[in-house]
């Protein structure tokens, strides 16, 4: 079993979805956890999160720290609240992520740039303030989501792909600047998962993106968190600047 209790963890993003799975996984094998949400309106949801991992066995500390991870003050108060309250931080996962998909020839430059600021913004954002107190403890796990559309692209999501990809030359060059330090920087791709966004994705282009799908389902938040869960513990020493898959086979 991977055991990481003592261990302080901020998941950007935790109050649904993939980021709430990340949450209550690491959690589950010991960890402090900062949940993180933007809007006012997903209180409630990072309450439930929080709620899930409170009611569990285990005696693990949980708080709530809602910033916009795209606002480079916002995202230093956050990394600011974990080092507060429990002292380190030993893992950070970068997963906050939004889509605004449509065709290039429609895309609006707000659509481009907040896609951007937020998913690859977001993750220096967080990075920058939590790598120089890693550094000062010699150790540290950055796992960033990106996703498979980052790595073969989409039509109708050239900004959410350029950010992905994006994602994926910082993790492998972060790797690079902080490896000396024992920090290990690492991305997770996820492929089809079933959460709020890919639910409003029409009928005809899920069922298409299935169909691609080897093991021919759909990824649940759980199969994705069991990736970062590895990625984070102790079994991950000597894997740094690493992508790793988590789509079914979609896109081996
Ligand atoms: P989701 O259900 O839409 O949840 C997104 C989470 O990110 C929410 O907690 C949301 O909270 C938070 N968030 C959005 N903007 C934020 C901001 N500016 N600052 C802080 N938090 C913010 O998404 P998901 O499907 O779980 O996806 C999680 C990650 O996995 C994303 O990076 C996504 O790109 C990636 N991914 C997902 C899939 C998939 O199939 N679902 C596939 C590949 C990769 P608020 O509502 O409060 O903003």
């Amino acid at each position: 079993m991977i055991e990481l209790t003592g261990k302080a963890a901020v998941v950007t993003g935790s109050s649904r979805g993939i980021g709430a799975a990340i949450a209550r996984k690491l959690a589950d094998a010991g960890a402090d956890l900062v949940l993180n949400h933007s809007r006012a309106a997903s209180r409630n949801g990072a309450e439930a999160v929080a709620e899930s991992i409170a009611s569990r066995e285990g005696d693990n500390r949980v708080i709530i720290s809602q910033a916009d991870v795209s606002q480079a003050d916002q995202a230093q108060k956050l990394i600011q609240s974990c080092l507060h309250e429990f002292g380190s931080i030993d893992i950070l996962v970068n997963n906050a992520g939004i889509t605004r998909d449509t065709l290039l020839m429609r895309m609006k430059e707000e659509d481009w740039h907040a896609t951007l600021s937020v998913n690859l913004g977001g993750t220096f954002n967080c990075s920058k303030a939590a790598v120089l107190p890693m550094m000062k403890q010699r150790s540290g796990r950055i796992i960033n989501l990106s996703s498979i559309i980052g790595l073969i692209g989409n039509a109708g999501q050239t900004n959410y792909a350029a950010s992905k990809a994006g994602i994926v030359g910082f993790t492998k060059s972060l790797a690079r600047e902080v490896a000396g330090r024992n920090i290990t920087v690492n991305a997770v791709a996820p492929g089809f998962i079933a959460t709020e966004m890919t639910g409003g994705m029409p009928d005809k282009i899920k069922k298409e993106m299935l169909d691609r799908v080897p093991l021919q389902r759909t990824g649940e938040p759980e199969d994705v968190a069991e990736a970062v869960l590895f990625l984070a513990s102790g079994r991950a020493s000597y894997i740094t600047g690493e992508v790793l898959k988590v789509t079914g086979g979609l896109g081996m």
